[in-house]
């Protein structure tokens, strides 16, 4: 059994064998191991962004990451890191891959397509975890930020591709959501969901380089002209939008420093105290339902009803509202 003070003091000191121990730890499912990472959390919490006071709080930065594959997200992310851990930041990024569910792998976060921020000593790199519902990907996702802002990581780039819900659960565990495009082609064909974009805070046209350059631009005045169209996703803030070339590092300070002026907006109008609140919030709710799921799954009485009552179901002899009824009255028993 692992020795929790031995651990919280490992990773309180960034001792990557502790670190890796600590997220292995929080990514376990067996109910032992979740009630030692529920101790670990609560130790670890006060040494995070969470807590209230502000002289106590540390100055994390959390940004999530999305954007189709192929744009060059992981090329971003290691041209973005290696500037910040050149700057005295120390990074660490995450990856929330609900493929990786089905598949048993992940095709983010892997530290092969990182390459420098991969032996960059400032640097972190966790792949998204591979098993469990979505939920439990982007549970052990909040809960691995804990470890990594606790263990002095002060930027925390969490990955996620642009395609369902994934996108809309990264935003709501970070405090700034950047997508990242391509010049030339329209949303649709780019394959970005509606309404991801309306959760966009900075957006990246990625790729302007090698003759792309004017296209590239041509895709940031659109984007600022539809934005104009439409309703900021916070007050006080327009979305800049942002040509860059992440083979290249151009415009990666740019998006570096209007990163830094969202940080600056936000803190001293309060929003960021209220997106952190709200992060809490949501991650109480998000144990809730997935708690309440396991153990409707878990439960024997649901269990029976539940071969012949999908079956009804599909059949179209039972409704899902009375089939719904059904499986909470055997739950409550
Ligand atoms: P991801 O799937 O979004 O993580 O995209 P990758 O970072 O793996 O990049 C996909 C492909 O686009 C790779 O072949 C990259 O070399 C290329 N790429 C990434 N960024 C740029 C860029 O700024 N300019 C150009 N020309 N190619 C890029």
């Amino acid at each position: 059994m692992i020795d929790l003070d031995a651990c919280v003091e490992g990773v309180l000191a960034c001792d990557r064998i502790w670190l890796g121990r600590a997220v292995t730890l929080v990514e376990s499912t067996r109910a032992g191991d979740r009630e030692l990472a529920g101790e670990l959390l609560g130790r670890l919490l006060a040494h995070t962004g969470n807590i209230k006071e502000a002289k106590e709080a540390k100055d994390v930065k959390r940004v999530g990451i999305t954007g189709v594959p192929g744009v060059g997200k992981s090329t971003f992310i290691d041209t973005l890191g290696t500037h910040l851990t050149g700057k005295g930041h120390r990074v660490a990024v995450l990856a929330v891959d609900p493929s990786s569910v089905v598949s048993g792998g992940s095709i983010l976060g892997d530290r092969t397509r990182m390459p420098n921020l991969a032996v960059d000593d400032a640097a972190y790199i966790r792949p998204s975890p591979s098993s469990g519902l979505l939920g439990g990907v982007t549970r052990t996702t909040r809960e691995t930020m804990v470890v990594v802002e606790a263990a002095g990581f002060d930027v925390v780039l969490v990955e996620t591709v642009g395609a369902g819900q994934s996108e809309t659960a990264v935003a709501g565990m970070v405090d700034l959501f950047l997508v990242m495009m391509l010049p030339g082609a329209g949303d649709e064909l780019q394959g970005i969901k509606k309404g991801v974009l309306e959760l966009a805070d900075i957006l990246v046209v990625n790729k302007a380089d090698g003759g792309n350059e004017i296209a590239a631009q041509r895709a940031v005045r659109d984007h600022r002209a539809a934005l104009a169209l439409t309703a900021p996703a916070q007050p006080n803030w327009v979305p800049p939008v942002l040509a860059v070339s992440a083979i290249e590092g151009t415009g990666i300070d740019q998006v570096w420093r209007h990163i830094q002026d969202y940080f600056g907006q936000a803190t001293a109008s309060g929003q960021l105290a209220g997106r952190r609140a709200d992060q809490q919030v949501r991650w109480m709710w998000a144990m809730v339902h997935d708690r309440l799921q396991d153990r409707l799954q878990k439960s024997p009485a649901v269990a029976n009803l539940m071969p012949s009552l999908e079956q009804e179901v599909a059949a179209g002899r039972t409704t899902p509202a009375t089939a719904c009824d059904r499986i909470f009255a055997a739950f409550d028993g």
